[in-house]
Formats: C-alpha cells, structure tokens, sequence
C-alpha cells in the first residue's frame, strides 16, 4: 500500500492557505490544516473532507513554539513523517488594511511594537515550526519546504523608483519582514541543498483575501498556484529561488 504525501499548511483555515491545502489535496495529498484557532482549523479540514480529501486539523499558532512541538508530536505519531511544508501564516501588522494603504507603517513614526508582532509571525514564526517539524520532513523521500512571501519583500522592486510599488506608502513592518523571510529561505536552501530538501519563496501576487481587506485583484486559487507548484517540484527543481505565476521575482 502506498501511502499519500502529507502536506502541512499554516495559517490555512482561510484565504491562500486554505486554496493551497485545497490544491494539494486534489494533488493526492493528505493535507494537515495548520491554525491557531482549533474550530476554525476543524472547519476548514471538515471543509475539504465534504470535498472527498483526506484532511486534519492541527491547532499551531506560529508564535507559539509548544503548539509547533505539539503539532509536530501528533504528526510523528499519526504520520511517521512529513513531505511538505507550507510556511503561510502572516499578517500586515495593520490589522485588516491593505499594507498597500498602511500608512502606520511608514518607518519614521512606526510603532516598534508592530514592527515585533510583524517578525514574530511572519520570519520567527517560520523559523519556529521549520525546525520544529524538520526531523519529519528529514524522513521524507522528496521534502519541500514553501514561504509564502511577497513582490513587497523584493528590495529590487522597492528600491525601484517607477517600480510596481513604488506608488505604496514606505513599510518598515510588512516589507521588511518579507525581505527578512526571502533571506531565511536562502539560508534554509543551503543548509538542507545537501539533504535534498528543496526550500522556495512565493510570491501569490495581489490576491483578494482578508489581509488586504479583499482589495487584492486574484483569486485565492491564483494565488495558491505557484505555491503548489514550488510544492511539488521534481528532484531537479530549484532550491532558494523566489518565484511567482510567471517564473523568478528579482530579490
Ligand atoms: P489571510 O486571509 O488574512 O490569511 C492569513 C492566515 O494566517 C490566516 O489563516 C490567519 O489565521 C493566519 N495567521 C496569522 N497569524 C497566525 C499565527 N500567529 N499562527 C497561525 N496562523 C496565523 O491572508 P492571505 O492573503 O491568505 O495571506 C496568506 C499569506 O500570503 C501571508 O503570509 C501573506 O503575507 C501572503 N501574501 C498575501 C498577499 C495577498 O495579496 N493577499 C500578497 C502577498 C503575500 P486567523 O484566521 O486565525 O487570523
């Protein structure tokens, strides 16, 4: 018998997490819904399952690492191991404002107490549940490993003057937690390189979702694609490469 691939996705009760797991469930996957919030989390898995996948609920807040021990713990023991993880929990640090109109992050009256809740979630928060679950993926015979990052982590984008951005408020939250991410992935991509373990950024582009207060322009499921894809790449795909729909985003 031959078991399925599992999947772990945070921060995928709602918007492209919630498509990602969706995807990679119609892939064959068995996908564990990773979330903070234990209904929503059950909701979502019960969700897919309506759907005919094999889905979980895993109760993870990213900020917490005994929850991503805890999680990791259930999935040794359900699982044995873990083929995929998908690092997609994050915030703006502007509650549900677009960071597109965040001008509270503007650098030179930034809350510094933002700037913390922004990095805990989006670049420790990564840090926190990769090693975490990294002896499970270890057992994996083809592991990979996707951050959900954005075009807005791209210092060639934002240091580009007439750029796609450039119309944006100045970000010392957001942005530079993404850029911070895109680095971890680098990092992450040459220490596990050697293992075989292939570890990607992903820029969903602009998607329609609560973090931008549904301004964003894309389906959830267009947002999701290229996370699936840098998901399932074949042994010979790239490792520490940042990748959108149409191929590499300039870092
Ligand atoms: P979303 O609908 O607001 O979803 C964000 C998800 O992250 C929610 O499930 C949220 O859980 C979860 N989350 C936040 N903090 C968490 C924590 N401490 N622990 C666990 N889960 C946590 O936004 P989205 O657009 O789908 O965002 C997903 C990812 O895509 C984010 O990393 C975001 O930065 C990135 N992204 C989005 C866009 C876009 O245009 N939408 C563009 C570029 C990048 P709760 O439901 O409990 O709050």
């Amino acid at each position: 018998m031959t078991q399925n691939k599992i999947a772990m996705v945070t921060g995928a009760n709602k918007g492209i997490g919630y498509a990602a797991a969706e995807q990679l469930a119609a892939q064959g996957m068995t996908v564990l819904i990773a979330a903070r919030n234990p209904q929503r989390a059950e909701e979502a898995a019960e969700a897919l399952r309506e759907q005919g996948n094999d889905a979980h609920a895993l109760v993870l807040d990213v900020t917490d690492p005994a929850t991503a021990e805890e999680a990791a713990r259930q999935i040794e023991e359900r699982f044995g191991h873990l083929d995929v993880l998908v690092n997609n929990a994050g915030i703006s640090g502007s509650g549900q404002v677009s960071p597109s109109d965040a001008v509270d992050q503007i650098p030179s009256t930034v809350d510094l107490a933002m700037v913390r809740k922004v990095f805990d979630t989006n670049v420790f928060g990564v840090i926190t549940v990769t090693n975490a679950v990294l002896p499970l993926l270890r057992r994996s015979p083809a592991p990979r490993i996707v951050n959900v990052s954005s075009a807005a982590g791209s210092l060639t984008i934002c240091a580009t003057p007439d750029g796609p951005l450039a119309a944006l408020p100045a970000s010392a939250a957001y942005s530079p937690s993404k850029t911070a991410l895109n680095a971890l992935t680098v990092q992450y991509a040459n220490e596990l390189r050697k293992d075989g373990i292939l570890v990607n950024a992903a820029d969903p582009g602009f998607v329609d979702t609560d973090i931008n207060n549904h301004t964003g322009f894309l389906t959830t499921a267009q947002g999701a694609a290229v996370i699936v894809r840098l998901a399932t790449l074949g042994a010979d795909g790239p490792t520490g490469g940042f990748f959108n729909d149409s191929g590499p985003v300039p870092w």
